[in-house]
């Protein structure tokens, strides 16, 4: 069997040129490129000679897809010297890597990651705030209180809670959810938030915010991809009054 290979190239965040010179050479070079929704066309457009295909949904709902984009990318890789899989951020974090390096490691095909810079890493880029100010952080936590159909639930809000600082990906939906278990936990009401959406893009918004008006997101139409951001090292956001109803209410 003469099989290409597949390479799982992290697409970055959002903005196309946040991208491993790694992954631009690989999709220069790519006869077939598997991608997410959410990544920009013009880091698709690098691949000029691939065949696009659009796989999933928004990310973290295309569970039931999961196992036909598996088959796909073995096929392909039958067919196909290089095949990339791009996936939004990093492929390592909330990305189903796991899944579809194990389906190409039981059909015998090479593969290969390339990181690319995570949701989290860019927002805090946008925000100019530090995720371990010295002083006040040092440890982090990436979360998601989000769980895939038959999974068991897990003990999220307790990471959250013992790390300084923490990053909860596609949480959004789940605001009120999310504060009541973060409260459970023991984790102070006035903890400060931030809510980015579109990190690295130019439609980038910022909901400057504390603990117990989380569920409030809710109402400010958040459209775009977001994560939500706590800890003390985000006090110093906390006099800058911005755009939400939240803020316009506590002023
Ligand atoms: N592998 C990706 C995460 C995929 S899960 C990464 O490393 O970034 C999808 C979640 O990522 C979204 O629900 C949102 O919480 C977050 N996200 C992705 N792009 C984002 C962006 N540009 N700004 C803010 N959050 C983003």
């Amino acid at each position: 069997m003469n099989a290409g290979k597949v390479y799982l190239v992290g697409a970055g965040p959002g903005a196309p040129d946040l991208l491993t010179l790694r992954a631009a050479e690989l999709l220069r070079r790519a006869d077939v490129v598997f991608h997410d929704a959410l990544v920009h066309p013009d880091t698709i457009a690098l691949a000029a000679n691939a065949e696009h295909v659009a796989v999933g949904k928004r990310c973290g709902r295309h569970s039931t897809a999961q196992r036909f984009i598996n088959k796909r990318l073995v096929d392909a890789a039958m067919k196909h010297a290089i095949v990339v899989r791009l996936k939004g951020g990093d492929p390592m974090l909330f990305g189903r890597a796991h899944e579809e390096i194990s389906a190409l490691g039981e059909a015998g095909i090479a593969f290969e990651v390339v990181p690319g810079v995570t949701a989290a890493l860019a927002a805090s880029a946008d925000l100019g705030v530090s995720l371990t100010r010295r002083g006040l952080a040092r440890s982090v936590a990436f979360l998601t209180p989000r769980v895939g159909a038959g999974e068991k639930r897990n003990d999220w809000a307790r990471a959250a809670a013992s790390a300084d600082t923490a990053v909860i990906y596609m949480g959004i939906g789940e605001a009120a959810p999310i504060t009541a278990s973060l409260l459970e936990c023991g984790v102070a009401p006035s903890t400060p938030v931030v809510v980015v959406e579109n990190a690295s893009l130019p439609e980038q918004k910022r909901f400057v915010l504390v603990l117990k008006e989380l569920p409030e997101i809710a109402a400010l139409g958040i459209a775009g991809p977001a994560v939500i951001l706590l800890g003390e090292v985000y006090s110093e956001l906390q006099e800058q009054a911005l755009t939400t109803s939240v803020q316009a209410r506590r002023a």
